[in-house]
């Protein structure tokens, strides 16, 4: 336990000090992972996606969709690939193969509703750092993101009192912005339109993984009947990955005592340019900028907010109207946000996990069914676009992938993984108290990342993924 513990907590800093410190606990970790998992090994049911994904499924895009499938289906069932889930982190990791040159299929159960651009903007959006926008630009997928709808942020901003704030701004690393708030769906959207550029690759939606009978060849069997033989499967089926759990890979995981809500709102402020997140004791409270709305000729604002907070609390929140909810904010956000109204909302529980292994029985695991974290700097997708930058490259050659190269993905992202989430860890344990002293020190130490300089630009660099 206390091996485990000094791994979880201290080897992040270790990892980022020296790149054979990181092969080793990376040795370390495994050898003990394999003796613990009876032990660590559970699945919680959760459905972060389920239930959004559910209500997004498109009409239009289905027939399209479905006119693409009969096409292709039954034309070929040998893959070199295949994908189940084709949300962000399945859709581009599939586009990528494609790219090399691979044969790959894409399995999902839930098509995403076709954009218009009067529609409302989804709860479920995403802060996307330059990292990531780099990685879709080279998918060939950005350009049809962001002429659907995106928001870009230059100014980052975080403290507790609101004297002693750490600023961040585009300026100080000569960038244009920082990243854009995007629509999850959105993002998929943009990824799914470079499909059809590519004979390679192989749709199956709407259909799911129902059974995987491991050999040499892998045999994954769908709901619809539909067999595919595969070198290699990849599990980018979210938190709840089955492909995870078939695999036989345990996580090792722990709920955050707390939820979080989004709720979509219009502003009585201009369109802004900033993100900020003000630390409170039961959970911090975030604004994300969203894309303007078009009403009666006048640009209107938008904005999207997170409340973490107890379940209880959030539980309570749910049950209110619009305009209770309205006055709720008023009274607990930061006076930063001006006047609101509320358009919708969303809950979602908050829970760490991480995959036990990345990799096993011909299954590889990217995204949020390898590890999912505290969502409180918006890093999950970026890690996941950051897993399938790695695979694509360890992937790259003609040869079928091998074991050895799946190891080295696995070295390359362990490691990077667990310091995103012990970092958010760090900062959910530290301010989630209301104690005297430790207020003090975490907002001196607020003051002082303020005054730091060069060391504030290696942070901010860090924190999107440069
Ligand atoms: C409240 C909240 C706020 C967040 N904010 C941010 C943020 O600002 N920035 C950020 O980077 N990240 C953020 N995240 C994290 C981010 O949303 C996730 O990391 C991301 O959605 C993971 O993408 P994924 O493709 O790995 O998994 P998912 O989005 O879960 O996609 C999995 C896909 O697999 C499909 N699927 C599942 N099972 C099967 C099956 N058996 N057969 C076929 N298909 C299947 C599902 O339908 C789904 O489309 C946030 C998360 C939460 C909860």
């Amino acid at each position: 336990m206390l091996i485990r513990f000094i791994l979880n907590h201290s080897h992040p800093w270790l990892y980022w000090c020296h790149p054979l410190a990181s092969r080793v606990l990376y040795w370390f970790q495994s050898t003990l992972t394999s003796s613990e998992k009876q032990v660590n090994s559970f699945d919680l049911d959760l459905s972060l996606m389920g239930k959004t994904g559910r209500n997004l499924i498109g009409k239009k895009y289905n027939e399209k969709q479905s006119k693409n499938q009969s096409d292709k289906v039954h034309k070929m069932t040998k893959f070199d690939f295949v994908v189940i889930g084709g949300g962000m982190v399945g859709a581009a990791v599939a586009l990528g193969f494609a790219k090399q040159g691979k044969q790959v299929a894409v399995v999902e159960n839930f098509a995403p509703k076709a954009f218009e651009q009067d529609q409302p903007l989804d709860i479920r959006v995403s802060a996307i750092s330059q990292n990531s926008v780099n990685l879709l630009e080279s998918l060939g997928a950005w350009s049809g993101i962001s002429s659907k709808r995106v928001c870009r942020y230059k100014r980052l901003e975080t403290w507790e009192h609101p004297e002693c704030r750490t600023r961040f701004h585009a300026d100080s690393l000569d960038m244009e912005q920082l990243g854009y708030i995007v629509e999850n769906r959105v993002i998929q959207l943009g990824l799914w339109e470079q499909f059809e550029h590519h004979d390679n690759l192989t749709l199956f939606c709407s259909d799911k993984l129902e059974r995987i009978e491991f050999g040499d060849v892998n045999q994954v069997t769908l709901d619809s009947g539909e067999v595919l033989e595969t070198g290699w499967i990849i599990g980018a089926d979210g938190a709840n990955s089955m492909v995870r759990q078939m695999a036989g890979i345990g996580i090792t995981a722990w709920d955050y005592r707390q939820d979080c809500m989004l709720i979509n709102v219009e502003t009585e402020l201009p369109q802004q340019d900033i993100t900020w997140q003000q630390f409170m004791p039961s959970g911090p409270r975030s604004f994300l900028p969203l894309a303007s709305l078009e009403k009666d000729g006048q640009e209107v604002g938008q904005g999207s907010l997170v409340w973490y907070d107890s379940a209880r609390r959030i539980r309570e929140l749910k049950q209110l109207s619009n305009t209770a909810l309205e006055r709720e904010i008023a009274q607990h956000f930061p006076s930063e946000l001006g006047p609101i109204k509320v358009l919708q909302a969303g809950s979602f529980p908050l829970t760490r996990r991480h995959a036990q292994n990345y990799f096993k029985r011909g299954c590889v695991l990217v995204g949020d069914s390898a590890h999912t974290i505290n969502p409180l700097a918006g890093q999950g997708v970026n890690l996941g676009f950051k897993d399938v930058k790695a695979l694509l490259e360890v992937c790259a050659s003609d040869e079928p992938a091998t074991e050895k190269q799946m190891r080295k993905y696995e070295i390359k992202r362990r490691g990077d993984n667990l310091l995103m989430q012990t970092g958010m860890d760090f900062f959910y344990k530290t301010f989630s108290n209301d104690l005297g002293p430790a207020k003090f020190v975490r907002n001196a130490a607020l003051k002082l990342a303020e005054q730091s300089g060069p060391i504030k630009d290696q942070v901010l660099k860090y924190a999107l993924g440069l």
